[in-house]
C-alpha cells in the first residue's frame, strides 16, 4: 500500500500506517540488571545535559498530541519510576486537550508508594515486568532480590485503581520457562491481565540466540498442557525448583492446563494476540514479535529519552528532536520534522532478513 506524504497532520507513513500510540522513555538507567536487557555493571548512562528536561519531554508530548493525532502516551524507559518529575510529567501530560490515554510501563519497584500519586495526576493505568514467582529465581534473573517489591507494586496499582494492571513476562530457555502456567494462575487469582513476550535481539550484550528463543507456540502450548514449576517436566534442578505457591497469598497454585480459544475481541493495532482462559472473561496474551510479527497493523511512534524519534524498536536510523528544539525550533517545525521521521518507517523489523542488524540502542534506552 502506498499513502500520501504526510506533510500535514497525523504521522502517517509511506504504507499508510497512521502513528497513534507514543512510547516515551523518561530515563535510560534502571534499578534492575535483569540479565537478558543489560550486564551486572549497567551501561553508559546519558549524561544529563543529554536527558530532555520535564518540560521539554512535556512539549514534545503536546506537539504530538495536538498537532501529530498521538492519542495513547506511554511511559517506559529504563524505569520510568526513577525519574524524579514522574508524576508532575503525568499531570501535565493529563491536561493536554485532547487527553490522551496515559500508561506507564515499570518493574514495579517503588509502585506501591508512587501509585496513588501517578493515579491522583491521571495515570490510567500501568503494566508491570515480573517474569518469575520465585524469589531465589528472582534474585539471579535480575542481580537484585527485590521480588517482595514487585508484588507490593502490584498491589497499590490494583488498589489505586491503575487498572487493569497488567503483566509483561520474558520467557527464557532453561531459565524460567517452567513457569508460565504458574504466572498464568497468579494473574488469574488477583485480576492481573498477563502478556508473555518473545525475547527480540534488543539486549546490550548482543546474546539474543533465535534458536533458543522460547516461541509463542511454545508458550502457548505450555499453558495448553499446563505442567507446574516443580514438575518432573518443568524441574530445572540447575536453577533450583521455583515455588508453586502465589507469593502474594502463599495457596498454590494448581497445575492443570488451561483451555485457550482465540479471543473474539478485534487486536486492532494490538501488540498482544490475546485468548480466553477457560472459556473467559479472562484473557492471556502473546507478544509473538518475532515469530508472529505484527508490523503491518503497527501504531507506534518512539521517543528516547535525549529527544530522539524512532519509528520502530529496530530502527536503525533516528530523529533528532532535542537538537531542533534547543535550536529554538517552533512547534510546526517539530511536528514537520517528527512526521518526516516517520513517513521513513520500514515495512516490517526484518529479524528474518539476513542482512538484519540489531540497532546499536538496547531496549534499556529505546524505551521497551
Ligand atoms: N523498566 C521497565 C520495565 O521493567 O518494565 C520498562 C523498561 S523494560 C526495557 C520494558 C520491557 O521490556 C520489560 O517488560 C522487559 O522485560 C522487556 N524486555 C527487555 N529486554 C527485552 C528483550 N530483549 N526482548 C523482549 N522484551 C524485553
Amino acid at each position: 500500500m502506498t499513502a500520501a506524504r504526510g506533510t500535514d497532520g497525523v504521522l502517517v507513513d509511506r504504507y499508510g500506517r497512521v502513528a497513534r500510540d507514543l512510547r516515551v522513555s523518561l530515563t535510560d538507567k534502571c534499578n534492575l540488571r535483569c540479565t537478558y536487557c543489560m550486564p551486572a555493571e549497567g551501561l553508559p548512562w546519558l549524561a544529563g545535559s543529554q536527558l530532555l528536561s520535564d518540560d521539554e519531554i512535556v512539549r514534545l508530548v503536546r506537539v504530538a498530541v495536538e498537532r501529530l493525532g498521538v492519542t495513547e502516551v506511554r511511559f517506559t524507559g529504563g524505569e520510568p519510576l526513577i525519574r524524579p518529575g514522574v508524576v508532575g510529567i503525568v499531570a501535565a501530560v493529563a491536561a493536554l486537550e485532547p487527553r490522551p490515554r496515559i500508561s506507564l510501563t515499570t518493574n514495579g519497584l517503588g509502585l506501591d508508594r508512587l501509585a496513588p500519586a501517578l493515579r491522583a495526576a491521571g495515570l490510567d493505568r500501568v503494566n508491570v515486568s515480573l517474569d518469575t514467582l520465585d524469589a531465589a529465581r528472582f534474585a539471579r534473573l535480575t542481580r537484585r532480590d527485590r521480588l517482595a517489591d514487585v508484588l507490593a507494586g502490584l498491589a497499590g496499582a490494583a488498589a489505586a485503581g491503575l487498572t487493569p494492571v497488567k503483566i509483561n513476562s520474558v520467557l527464557m530457555r532453561g531459565v524460567n520457562d517452567d513457569e508460565a502456567p504458574a504466572l498464568l494462575r497468579f494473574a488469574l487469582a488477583h485480576g492481573y491481565e498477563l502478556r508473555f513476550i518473545e525475547q527480540m535481539p534488543l539486549d546490550a550484550q548482543h546474546g539474543w540466540d533465535r534458536a533458543a528463543m522460547v516461541t509463542a507456540d511454545e508458550i502457548l502450548a505450555t499453558l495448553r498442557a499446563g505442567a507446574g514449576p516443580d514438575t518432573e517436566a518443568g524441574l530445572r534442578p540447575e536453577a533450583g525448583p521455583p515455588t508453586a505457591a502465589d507469593p502474594h497469598t502463599g495457596a498454590s497454585l494448581p497445575r492443570t492446563g488451561f483451555d485457550l480459544t482465540p479471543d473474539p475481541a478485534e487486536r486492532g493495532a494490538a501488540p498482544a494476540e490475546t485468548w480466553l482462559v477457560d472459556g473467559g472473561p479472562a484473557r492471556v496474551g502473546v507478544i509473538g514479535s518475532v515469530t508472529r510479527p505484527f508490523c503491518g497493523d503497527c501504531d507506534r511512534t518512539r521517543l528516547t529519552a535525549d529527544g530522539q524519534v524512532r519509528a520502530c524498536l529496530f530502527a536503525t536510523e533516528e530523529s533528532d528532536l532535542r537538537g531542533a528544539l534547543r535550536a529554538g525550533a517552533d512547534d510546526d517545525e517539530l511536528a514537520r520534522r517528527w512526521r518526516a521521521a516517520m513517513w521513513g518507517k520500514r515495512a516490517g523489523h526484518g529479524i528474518d532478513d539476513p542482512t538484519f542488524l540489531q540497532p546499536a540502542r538496547p531496549m534499556s534506552a529505546i524505551g521497551g
